[in-house]
């Protein structure tokens, strides 16, 4: 099947037979690697060696340290503030769904003021950026960067005049260069562009968690710091997941790095917005200059219009393609691991589609 989930997404081949090809014998063990041990020097470098591979792709600096975490992305919206709310203020963007959620956990810990939001139009737009000097005085600002829900992404990140910014990147992890010093913190749910779920990648500058503790209240297991000093290794990690980012992120290395993989993602998001604005039936959520490269969300006419588009679409092999529970529509979400072939086979149904309901 082609395959636009949301998450879990669809996984690059070579990724799933590479691992199917060694699950039974890894590394001359004999064992799987679900069963290696977690403190074994086979498992040491597969972990260091995914690191490593992450560092090169996105080209993070040593003043930055690299997790992986379990939770999910989920977690991490009570492990940000639990960990950098020192001054007890944070300036929120919300621009969707997660942005929401991760603004009223962090609301459990400090002030977590709301500085814009596009909740009055649906969401349908990453609101206008505050100036600057909003984030005076804040702990830091948060952003959630590809809002997978609504289908919209920033196009440009905000000024925070010199606030360290705090993105969630989870649905746009890998999908186009990006400057990691731009950011004070970013981090994604790996279940969309970097492997399976469960496992949470964080990329933060060492010099904001070594600015001061962690807030009283933070488990051990969320304290970056802690993290930080053993590796990622505080507990037995998502061995088997942390095995899979790594292999991606080699697949990505090995497909010509987030310069490739951003012009391709571009490429494929033009052809689909392409059908969309080509139409009549299908009308686009997103305001054109808030577009998302990675979920793109339509509407028909009547749910009933979209069930029938989701049921023919799957009978034909193209699946996934429900908008999410919160709001309806289609979705089709378009990551590192769906080709342009794929994308092709939806643009060519959704013309035939169109053609059978309006004659
Ligand atoms: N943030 C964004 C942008 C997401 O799309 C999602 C899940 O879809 C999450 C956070 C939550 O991630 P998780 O389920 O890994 O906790």
């Amino acid at each position: 099947p082609r395959n636009f989930s949301a998450g879990p997404a669809q996984m690059p081949e070579d990724v799933l037979l590479s691992a199917q090809a060694e699950f039974m014998d890894f590394a001359g063990t004999g064992m799987s690697v679900l069963e290696t041990s977690h403190r074994s020097a086979a498992y040491r470098r597969v972990i260091d060696a995914a690191e490593a591979s992450l560092r090169e792709v996105m080209g993070i600096p040593d003043s930055y340290g690299v997790l992986f975490l379990q939770g999910g992305a989920t977690l991490e919206f009570a492990g940000i503030p639990m960990n950098l709310m020192r001054r007890g203020r944070a300036g929120h963007i919300v621009s969707g769904h997660f942005a929401k959620v991760a603004a009223e956990e962090a609301a459990r810990y400090g002030s977590a003021e709301i500085l814009a939001t596009s909740e009055p139009t649906g969401f349908d737009r990453i609101p206008d950026l505050p100036a600057p000097e909003a984030f005076a005085g804040m702990d830091y600002g948060y952003i959630c960067q590809n809002n997978t829900i609504y289908g919209t992404m920033f196009h440009g990140l905000p000024d925070c005049g010199g606030t360290p910014l705090v993105a969630d990147v989870s649905s746009c992890f890998l999908s186009f260069p990006l400057d990691v010093t731009d950011y004070g913190l970013l981090f994604a749910g790996a279940q969309k562009n970097a492997g399976p779920s469960g496992v949470c990648v964080l990329v933060v500058d060492r010099s904001l968690v070594e600015a001061g503790p962690a807030l009283g209240v933070c488990p051990t297991y969320l304290d970056y710091s802690a993290q930080l000093a053993k590796g990622s290794m505080l507990n037995t990690p998502n061995t088997f997941g942390i095995y899979l980012c790594g292999k991606v992120f080699d697949w990505v290395r090995g497909t010509g790095g987030l310069e490739a993989m951003g012009e391709r993602n571009a490429e494929k998001a033009a052809l689909l917005y392409g059908a969309v604005d080509r139409s009549d039936l299908y009308r686009g959520c997103a305001v054109p200059s808030s577009r998302s490269v990675a979920n793109v969300t339509f509407r028909l006419p009547t749910p009933e219009l979209e069930r029938e588009f989701v049921d023919r679409a799957a009978g034909q092999g193209l699946v996934g393609l429900a908008g999410h529970r919160l709001v309806g529509g289609i979705r089709a979400s378009i990551y590192n691991a769906v080709g342009i072939d794929a994308v092709r086979d939806l643009v060519a149904f959704m013309e035939s589609f169109e053609l059978s309901v309006t004659g």
